[in-house]
Order: C-alpha cells, then sequence, then structure tokens
C-alpha cells in the first residue's frame, strides 16, 4: 500500500489549467527580462496594471512572489535576512521574505519553472498606495538597489465616500506617470490600447466575481483555501484574455459541482467568513482541518479584494481610479462593517475568523473592536486567531486550533 499521505481536499480539475497558464506567465517574464524587451514594470497588486499592460510592459507583482515564498514555506528561511539590513520583523513578511531573497539570490520560482534562475529584473517600479505605505518602502528599496525608478499614486486611505476631489487627484497622479512610462517602454501611450486592457480586466473580474459566488451555494464548491490559488491569475494576469478563459473552464467545474451537490467540505455543517490575510504556509494544514471539523471557508475579504467592477473602458482613467480606490482595505470601519455584513446574508454564514496578521495591521481588522461589534450587530460569533500571511514564528498551530475547536463547539451549541 502506498505510504504517501491521502489528501482529504477534493480535486479541482482546472487546477491543471492554472498551472500551464502560470507556468507561461512566468516563462514570459523571465524571457523580457533575459532579452530586455518588452521592457519589465513591477507593480504593486493593487497599482494601476492595466496602465503598464497597454505601454506594453509585462508586469511582475512582488505581493505574488511573496505569496509564493510564504506557501513554500520559505519565507522564514528570508525574513531574518531583510531584518539584519534593519527592515523589522514588525513590518510586512511579504517585504521581508522577498527582499530576503533577492539579498540571498534565491527563489521558489526556479525549483517550480526549469531555466528560470531569479525574479525578472524591473526596468520600472509602480506603486498605488491604497493598501499600504509598505509597498512604497519596498519598491524604493529595490531603486536604490537596482538603480531603477521608483513611481507611484497616493491614494487617501480610510475613506467613507468617495468624493470627486479624491478620484480626480488619482486620475491626475496616473496621467502624471505616462512621459515616464512612455520613455522607458519606448512605447506611445495610446488610449484605445488602454480601453481594451481595462475591458480585458474587467470581463476576468466579472468571472471571478461570478467564481466566488459560486460559494452562496450549499453546500459550497470550493474552499477559501483553494479559491487563494485559484485568484493567481485575476492577480497576475488580469488584462489578457487567458484569465477570462481561465474563469470560464473554473466556473463550469464549479457549476458542475453545485449541481451534483459536491461541496468542498463532505457533509458541510458549518459556514464561516475569513476576515484577513491567509497563512500561506499552511494553507493544505488548514484547510484538512477544517474539513475534519466539517466546517467551509466559504468567503473572505482577501479573495473578494481583486473585484473591481467599476472598470469602464469608456471612461477609462476615472474608472480606474474608482475601482482602486473603493477597494476593502482603502474604507473605514462603518463600510468596513456594511461590507461583512453583506457577504454573512449573502453565503449564509455561521460564523467570522478574523486573522490577526502580525506583520500587516493594514489587513487585519480586529484591532479596533470590529469583531464586537459585528457579533453584537449581526448575532453570529466571531473568533480571532493570531498568526501571519508569511512569517510562521507568529503562528502558534497548537493555540489556534485549541481555538478553533472551540469555537465550533461554540456553534454546535447554538
Ligand atoms: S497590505 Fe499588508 S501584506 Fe499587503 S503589502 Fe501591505 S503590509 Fe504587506
Amino acid at each position: 500500500m502506498s505510504q504517501e499521505k491521502i489528501s482529504k481536499i477534493k480535486k479541482i480539475q482546472s487546477t491543471g489549467h492554472l498551472r500551464k497558464i502560470m507556468a507561461d506567465y512566468f516563462y514570459e517574464l523571465d524571457r523580457a527580462a533575459k532579452e530586455g524587451s518588452p521592457k519589465v514594470a513591477w507593480c504593486s497588486s493593487v497599482g494601476p496594471a492595466e496602465l503598464l499592460l497597454s505601454l506594453g510592459f509585462v508586469v511582475h507583482y512582488p505581493e505574488n512572489h511573496g505569496a509564493v515564498l510564504g506557501s513554500s514555506r520559505k519565507a522564514n528561511d528570508y525574513i531574518p535576512v531583510a531584518n539584519a539590513i534593519g527592515y523589522s520583523p514588525d513590518i510586512c513578511s511579504y517585504l521581508t521574505s522577498d527582499v530576503g531573497s533577492f539579498i540571498k539570490k534565491e527563489t521558489p520560482l526556479s525549483r517550480a519553472y526549469e531555466g528560470i534562475e531569479g525574479v525578472a529584473k524591473p526596468d520600472v517600479l509602480v506603486y498605488n498606495t491604497n493598501q499600504c505605505r509598505d509597498v512604497q518602502d519596498w519598491f524604493n528599496w529595490y531603486s536604490r538597489e537596482l538603480g531603477v525608478p521608483a513611481i507611484g499614486i497616493h491614494t487617501y486611505r480610510n475613506i467613507g465616500e468617495i468624493k470627486d476631489e479624491y478620484l480626480h487627484s488619482i486620475v491626475k497622479q496616473t496621467e502624471n506617470l505616462i512621459p515616464t512610462l512612455e520613455k522607458i517602454s519606448g512605447n506611445k501611450f495610446d488610449v484605445d490600447k488602454f480601453r481594451e486592457v481595462l475591458s480585458l480586466s474587467r470581463e476576468c473580474t466579472l468571472m471571478w466575481k461570478k467564481v466566488l459566488e459560486a460559494n452562496a451555494a450549499i453546500p459550497a464548491p470550493i474552499s477559501f483555501f483553494d479559491a487563494t490559488i485559484h485568484m493567481g491569475p485575476a492577480v497576475v494576469l488580469r488584462g489578457s484574455p487567458q484569465a477570462v478563459e481561465y474563469y470560464k473552464v473554473l466556473l463550469e467545474e464549479l457549476n458542475e459541482k453545485i449541481k451534483n451537490k459536491d461541496g468542498a467540505v463532505e457533509n458541510e455543517k458549518f459556514r464561516l467568513y475569513w476576515e484577513g490575510m491567509p497563512i500561506w504556509g499552511k494553507l493544505r494544514d488548514l484547510a484538512e482541518f477544517f474539513i475534519d471539523l466539517r466546517t467551509a471557508v466559504v468567503a473572505s475579504t482577501y479573495c473578494n479584494s481583486w473585484i473591481f467592477d467599476s472598470f469602464d473602458p469608456k471612461d477609462p482613467f476615472l474608472s480606474m481610479a474608482r475601482a482602486y480606490t473603493e477597494i476593502f482595505i482603502v474604507r473605514d470601519e462603518n463600510f468596513k462593517e456594511n461590507y461583512i455584513e453583506n457577504m454573512v446574508n449573502k453565503y449564509k454564514l455561521d460564523g467570522i475568523l478574523f486573522h490577526d496578521a502580525k506583520t500587516c495591521p493594514n489587513n487585519s481588522n480586529n484591532r479596533y473592536g470590529m469583531p464586537e461589534r459585528l457579533a453584537k450587530k449581526l448575532k453570529i460569533p466571531s473568533i480571532t486567531i493570531n498568526g501571519d500571511l508569511n512569517d510562521l514564528r507568529c503562528y502558534s498551530e497548537e493555540q489556534a486550533k485549541t481555538n478553533i475547536e472551540a469555537f465550533i463547539e461554540q456553534l454546535e451549541s447554538r
């Protein structure tokens, strides 16, 4: 008999297709960096990627590389390297693990993709501070190290109503990036090309949204832990036909699962919301743990953060400014609470799990009384677990699991 541990996680057939398009993406980046053409831009995950693509850049997303470092459990080899040059263990562990891996000249991409020796070097670094200041500091480190320009957009944060003055400022800042980007790419900005890319990004967004909404079904066909992997194309391939095509294939598979009542968790009993970052190095372990508890983690802020419904090719600059400003992380507590309330109702949830990620206060929404306010308002319990996106020293597995088990017992007794 095989000694291999049999996973309890159900297979998603589309994963083969996903691997293929992700491999093509990384090889394209690698080729561009080696040949010097097209030019390579690094972009923060909710930065103006569509503008960069329209100017002919191939785009690398350092946060995606951070997630690869986390999920391959290599992050803790590299975080101390960045700490040693003065980047605190308390700041973003995507930043510290990525910078550490650069200094050590190692990347898990080399093991995954034969022939790729390192992350594709940038010709320009472009950020948007909509999510946090860390991206700016992160890109500025590379700018100093590699001698390439870091340019960006500074967004209003912690906002309720999105005012015109915010958007006009962001539009202006976006337009101001163009002359530098034209010079580096060697291409002239073409508004029709920009509209075309934005239109593909919009299609990708709408398909990704449908994928996530498939989980309104009971039982839910895909877990949060799987969705964090399948969101790859929405992060790094938005603006391409491949991403749109991929989500069509995945959605078809999920609809089939819904038809057959084939849930990601066998005999699903409870349904939870995951608020906060994934714990990348523990995805599989947590997925199996929740399967044993007959609990489906069906919806999350994280996976929904790559839905940009407002993209409108008819008004590309303004609609992109809006889409990248109205995301959850940019908003105030009232907006966030209403958002989570809608999610709880839409996905018929029994409870909310808050992940307090030590190195990302921006995505940890448990720190100013939100769990308590929501529990009172929604009359469903919540739990907070302490951990981190990449730094597994901040995650006590035993404590987290004991607390989650106690939480599920609490749901049982309701
Ligand atoms: S939002 Fe959090 S995880 Fe993302 S780059 Fe900023 S600090 Fe890092």
